[in-house]
């Protein structure tokens, strides 16, 4: 492999940022310093760009299986559409199985799916669909086998019941796996949405009507009393999407628990309205939870700029607008849910964050890299540019003349339409380099199916308390 050298770039972590070269050797970071030089290398001019680590994405659905409906796009197309957008590795939720199957039987088949056709580092996530003693003493295992974090669903047919919950969070305390959650109240959505069949409302909006604000903070509340009964356990929110759940876990920190919060863009960016598009367009955005108000919105970002969330991850699950409509046209509880999103993470959240002052430039790299790398057990491998790490690099390309329109035409991922549609956005990398070699480069792929490793990830450290707010620190 040929060594690369990133000359005259601005290197951006989560930290600081500086003028330097960056050297890459053996598919690690070999030294970053002036006037580098690397003769018989690659040279890349990163003049008037940033350079920083790769996006590590901690929630994707690329290969997502629910009965017959099945996600567009699966471990290649889906790993490309990350790497196309700067994402080097990700770490992919599994479907469920089989009744009754062991812990490891999703990470393995995931495992062997993405090792053959995955072009980007990846990990797998456990996923619990029942309890029992057998599953209990797995739990160490799983540590064992680099999956050193596993969801649990509190809503849909596969959610775990508290009783299930509270035995899972003894265990994981025990042996250091941090359990994550999709935090909804299945009762109250039940409920309404029941309701509201009865009286026949079955138009998109509704999809946000059965799902209130109330119904993920009960649900986030639940969670840390449960954890708090236990003396305190760690737990990680995925996809949060309120100000009362983010009030719930900023309650929960203040006490000294471990309360880790993600937020995808889509909670960021898009609101409720969305749902009254005509002609059932607003069924492109059934996902759970839905897009919420402008409050929360606001909320979620001074949440994610004062590190009361963590981490910005994206849930990409691209089931087709064809397949939404095909199914939820008469009723939106028909439509798969979920939405793709893996390639235009990086650049929504700089347009949207860094670039309208609402997170730092070195906030911006710490949430979709450095903070995913420590909680999901991939660090110090990977999120950072010391010397010695995975070359997990991007180019960066901040500047306005790059600026593009985002529809479902101009972008890899396999997907017949974007949530975000029609929204000018800049920060597109222009090179994507994975442990030394380039993967994306001058809009090309260059590497083959199965070229992305799976990673064997370690027990989850703290995420860093963020120093740097939102402030005009921006180098361009
Ligand atoms: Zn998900």
């Amino acid at each position: 492999m040929q060594d690369i050298l990133i000359k005259n770039g601005l290197i951006v972590t989560a930290e600081r940022t500086f003028k330097a070269d960056l050297l890459i050797s053996g598919g690690e970071i070999e030294r970053l310093g002036d006037c580098l030089d690397c003769p018989g290398g690659i040279e890349i001019d990163a003049t008037g760009k940033y350079v920083m680590p790769g996006g590590i994405d901690a929630h994707t659905h690329l290969n997502l299986q629910i009965g017959d409906n099945k996600v567009s796009d699966g471990f290649y197309e889906g790993s490309a559409a990350a790497a196309f957008g700067g994402t080097t590795c990700i770490v992919e939720h599994p479907s469920f199985g089989p009744n009754n199957c062991s812990l490891m039987h999703q990470v393995d088949a995931f495992k062997k799916e993405g090792n053959s056709n995955s072009v980007i580092d990846f990990g797998i996530h456990g996923v619990f669909q029942h309890v029992n003693a057998d599953i209990l003493s797995e739990c160490a295992n799983l540590m064992a086998e680099g999956v050193s974090s596993a969801k649990i669903y509190m809503t849909y047919s596969g959610r775990l019941h508290d009783l299930e919950i509270l035995s899972v969070l003894e265990r994981a305390k025990e042996v250091g796996l941090l359990t994550t959650y999709h935090a909804e109240s299945n009762d109250i959505i039940d409920f309404l949405s029941s309701r509201l069949s009865k009286e026949q409302h079955k138009d998109p909006y509704s999809h946000s009507l059965t799902r209130p604000t109330c119904s993920e903070a009960e649900a986030i509340f639940r969670l840390i009393c449960m954890s708090e009964a236990l003396g305190g356990v760690p737990l990680y929110i995925v996809h949060l999407s309120t100000a009362a759940g983010l009030a719930a876990i900023e309650g929960a920190q203040s006490r000294g628990l471990e309360v880790y919060a993600e937020v995808c863009p889509q909670h960021l960016i898009l609101t409720d309205s969305c749902y009254h598009e005509p002609d059932n367009r607003g069924l492109k955005y059934v996902m759970a939870p839905p897009p919420r108000k402008k409050e929360d919105i606001d909320a979620l970002w001074q949440g994610l700029a004062r590190g009361t969330i963590d981490v910005v991850a994206t849930d990409h699950c691209s089931f087709s607008f064809k397949d939404k409509l095909s199914r939820g046209r008469d009723d939106f509880r028909l439509a798969p849910g979920g939405i793709p999103g893996v390639e235009t993470r990086l650049p929504l959240l700089f347009s949207e964050g860094v670039l309208k002052n609402k997170i730092s430039l070195n906030r911006f790299v710490e949430v979709v890299s450095t903070a995913p790398a420590k909680l999901m057990g991939l660090f110090p491998q990977k999120g950072h540019l010391s010397p010695g790490a995975d070359a997990d690099v991007i180019v960066f390309d901040p500047h306005l003349e790059n600026e593009k329109i985002i529809t479902p035409h101009n972008l890899r991922q396999n997907a017949d339409y974007s949530p975000y549609e029609g929204m000018s956005v800049r920060g597109w990398p222009t090179t994507t380099i994975i442990r030394g070699q380039l993967v994306v480069h001058e809009g090309r792929l260059l590497v083959e199916k199965g070229w992305g490793q799976y990673v064997n990830r370690k027990q989850a450290v703290k995420a860093s308390t963020v120093t740097s707010m939102a402030g005009p620190d921006r180098a361009s």
